[in-house]
């Protein structure tokens, strides 16, 4: 019987990997929605292509171009939140959650509560709102399958395991476009110097998030949240030629590592076919040729969001949103030319030291964490135009 699919945020970095695994075997998927935002000409090929349902854009704004370029198929067009929202609760098997930042959020947890498998790129759930994506899976008998590379490197090497031998879980980071730079040429890092990988290739949101460490510190909070792990389990360790994404120590010194190439084809691959392992077109590493694999403590001095990440752990309840959003926002305004570079780390700190308490300490419901996520993106832009 076919698979049947959906993939939200279908036409980024993610969605197409995923879209590129699914067309090498047609047959076996029955594409029920795709979803993207600006990039219509593309979501509209895929639709076609993939024999879609239904093609869904975030902005409103664009349907009447979306159903242009539909015309002659039978993919239905449709756009705004609402049909996101719609598309995201069709049933379907599996769903790929792939929209960056936190508008993600909502659309996978529709999907959660439909019982879907639901394949989680999109890290902002988890830092924003780990418990309550959590509780949901639970409560419906959905299921999580971690998409970002670290955590299904510690998915993969905790099969079989008892999480009670546990001691510590290390995710790797590559460093970033600005690994080696001198502290001093950071705060005058330019957009197009941010935006460069030297390993991945991904969208612009998360290379520039690596540049400045502020991913990897989202992902210590998702290995938390996923992995139920303390933070002080939780080790960073740099790795700069990005072929081990984790490890998993266990209580009698064992190390187990994964290691793969740099290719994020591997991670939606595992979490598409999980629970079997089925060949998948990504590169077979020749250690002998590689020679030496480098690593390296964090410099917390370098990048601050480490130690955020830290103290948002520590304060547990809403933080993780306000610091999405501050961080969201700070991004913001680096794309725009408003800020350099370093002031993001002190914009998302400065938010974070200055909110409300109240909002962190509210119970954690979609409204509270989209209110939290509001006050907070208010009191950076003020920040930033101060
Ligand atoms: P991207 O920018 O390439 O694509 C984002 C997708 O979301 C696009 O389809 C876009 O149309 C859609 N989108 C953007 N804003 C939207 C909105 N407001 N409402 C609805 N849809 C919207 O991003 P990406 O690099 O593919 O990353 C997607 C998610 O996966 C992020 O959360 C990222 O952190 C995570 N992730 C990405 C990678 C990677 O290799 N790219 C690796 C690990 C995790
Ligand atoms: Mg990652």
């Amino acid at each position: 019987m076919k698979r049947r699919v959906s993939i939200l945020g279908a036409t980024g970095s993610i969605g197409q990997n995923t879209i590129d695994l699914i067309a090498r075997d047609p047959d076996a998927y029955d594409v029920v929605a795709l979803t993207g935002a600006g990039n219509i000409e593309q979501l509209a090929a895929d639709a076609k292509n993939l024999r879609a349902d239904i093609a869904v854009t975030a902005d409103e704004s664009r349907l009447d171009e979306l159903r242009h370029a539909l015309r002659g198929s039978d993919v239905v067009a449709a756009a705004g939140q609402n049909a996101l929202i719609e598309a995201a609760c069709r049933p379907a098997d599996w769903v790929m959650s792939a929209i960056v930042g936190a508008a993600g959020l909502a659309p996978g947890l529709r999907a959660l509560e439909q019982g879907v498998t639901l394949a989680l790129a999109n890290k902002e759930s988890l830092v924003c709102a780990g418990h309550l994506i959590l509780k949901t899976a639970k409560a419906c008998d959905a299921r999580i399958l971690p998409v970002d590379s670290e955590h299904s490197a510690v998915f993969q090497a905790l099969v079989g395991e008892d999480m009670d031998a546990v001691e510590r879980v290390i995710i790797t980071a590559s460093g970033g476009a600005f690994r080696d730079w001198p502290l001093e040429r950071l705060a005058d890092a330019t957009l197009e110097q941010a935006s460069s990988h030297p390993n991945w290739d991904m969208g612009q949101r998360i290379t520039i998030d690596s540049a400045s460490m502020f991913n990897k510190a989202m992902e210590l909070i998702e290995t938390r949240e996923y992995f139920g792990v303390r933070p002080d389990q939780i080790e960073v360790l740099v790795h700069p030629e990005s072929m081990i994404h984790a490890m998993v120590g266990f209580r009698d010194g064992a190390l187990m590592a994964h290691v793969g190439p740099p290719d994020m084809r591997h991670a939606i691959g595992y979490a598409l076919h999980w629970p079997e392992r089925q060949s998948l077109p990504v590169e077979r590493l020749d250690l002998a040729r590689i020679a030496t694999l480098s690593f390296r403590a964090p410099d917390e001095v370098r990048w601050p969001a480490l130690r955020l990440a830290r103290e948002v752990m520590e304060r547990g309840g809403l933080a993780g949103a306000v610091f999405n959003a501050a961080k969201e926002t700070a991004l913001d305004g680096f794309i725009a030319g408003q800020i350099g570079f370093l002031r993001m780390g002190e914009i998302v700190e400065d938010v974070l030291n200055t909110m409300d308490p109240s909002h962190i300490d509210a119970a954690m419901t979609l409204d509270n964490v989209a209110h939290a996520d509001q006050m907070a993106r208010q009191a950076a832009r003020r920040v930033i135009e101060q």
